[in-house]
């Protein structure tokens, strides 16, 4: 039987390669490699993909948070609500701006936030909520913001699984007050290297992050402000403004091969459940089961890769610990970690793989 992997791009490759090459040749013919005409257009293409607002390309999704937690003003001795069934970078960035992440719960059912549970989270040193798209489904912002109302705290979408996704027809990235982007290779959006961006339609926090990422340059040599380095290349950038008009086509792929999943799992295999309002990206396709590595190993005996997202919960990881949680304090987010699966699922899948999944998993579960 064919193998089926977790990710390739090679497929999507073979199609644009000569539009890729020659972007790549037209950057190292231009003489301008570090913020030039690629980083620029691609910051224009991305914010009229998305809305109304601007966006500044930076060097990776982990940075695209600290730059615009950065730039709201967020460090030492403030917090920042968040989840821990997430990728580490949305904690690190927290730690990396000098915050303290405080960590909700999440809903068994959707894998996100559990909005309910925020309330019991918020302090007075609370400065802002990362929300996170896991998987590519959708967190209700607005639900936040009613929590919220009056309180100055800020919202930023952790949109890294997200690009494409939407909640009652608007675009995660435009309903917080910033958001950030990865574009790491497998993302739904993925340069060929690191890049990321953040996005807002509040122009002073853009200005702010346009200095950060280059070390609070407002002009050469002289720093307004602190900052870092975290640029897009040209490289990077060039590809993306290729890549970007295919954004669309790949989502409605990953929705297709979600929707036969849905169609072709049985009934007994728990997924992650998705609100009528959300048009999730399907970053990841994701099951709930107990006896995980069995079935895990199952399938790869048959030639089928699987991945976990995440195994670990990251307030149980050592590196973590100074936090001070236990086991037993985030309980979803705990079963979580010890049941989901994600099976393959990207643009460049083929139908019958997804086929050949269903009928194992069916035949085992
Ligand atoms: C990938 C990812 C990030 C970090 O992006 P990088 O580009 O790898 O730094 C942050 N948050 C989530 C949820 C992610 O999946």
């Amino acid at each position: 039987m064919k193998s089926v992997r977790m990710f390739d791009y090679l497929n999507q490759y073979q199609d644009i390669e000569q539009d890729i090459l020659s972007a790549i040749v037209d950057v190292f013919r231009s003489g301008n490699l570090i913020l030039g005409e690629q980083v620029e257009s691609f910051e224009r293409n991305f914010s009229q993909y998305l809305g109304k607002g601007e966006a500044v390309a930076v060097n990776s999704g982990t940075d695209a948070l600290l730059v615009a937690l950065m730039a709201l003003g967020i460090g030492d001795g403030d917090e920042v609500i968040t989840v821990s069934n997430t990728a580490v970078p949305t904690v690190s960035a927290i730690r990396m701006a000098g915050a303290t992440p405080v960590f909700c719960d999440v809903d068994c059912n959707t894998a996100l936030m559990d909005v309910d549970l925020l309330k019991g989270c918020i302090t007075n040193k609370t400065k802002a909520i990362v929300a996170v798209h896991l998987f590519g489904n959708v967190v209700d912002i607005d639900q936040i913001r009613e929590i919220i109302k009056g309180k100055n705290i800020s919202i930023i979408e952790d949109c890294a699984q997200a690009h494409g996704a939407a909640i009652d027809r608007k675009k995660v990235g435009a309903l917080g007050d910033v958001s950030a982007f990865s574009f790491y290779p497998t993302k739904n959006l993925g340069a060929y290297g690191d890049a990321g961006l953040c996005y807002s339609s509040d122009h002073l926090l853009i200005k702010e992050m346009k200095k950060i990422r280059m070390y609070g340059f407002h002009k050469s040599y002289y720093s307004e402000r602190e900052g870092i380095n975290s640029r897009m290349d040209e490289v990077q950038a060039a590809i993306l403004n290729v890549k970007l008009p295919y954004l669309n086509t790949h989502v409605d792929k990953r929705r297709k091969l979600a929707t036969l999943y849905n169609e072709l799992l049985s009934s007994r295999i728990a997924r992650i459940s998705v609100s009528s309002k959300v048009d999730p990206a399907y970053h990841l396709y994701v099951i709930k089961i107990s006896d995980r590595e069995l079935v895990r190993s199952n399938l790869l005996s048959k030639g089928i890769q699987t991945g976990v997202h995440y195994p670990y919960p990251i307030h149980l990881m050592s590196g973590y610990n100074f936090l001070g949680y236990t086991e037993g304090t985030l309980p979803n987010t705990e079963r979580l970690a010890k049941e989901v699966l994600s099976l393959p699922l990207y643009p460049g899948l083929d139908e019958s793989a997804v086929y050949s999944v269903c009928d194992v998993l069916n035949s085992i579960a």
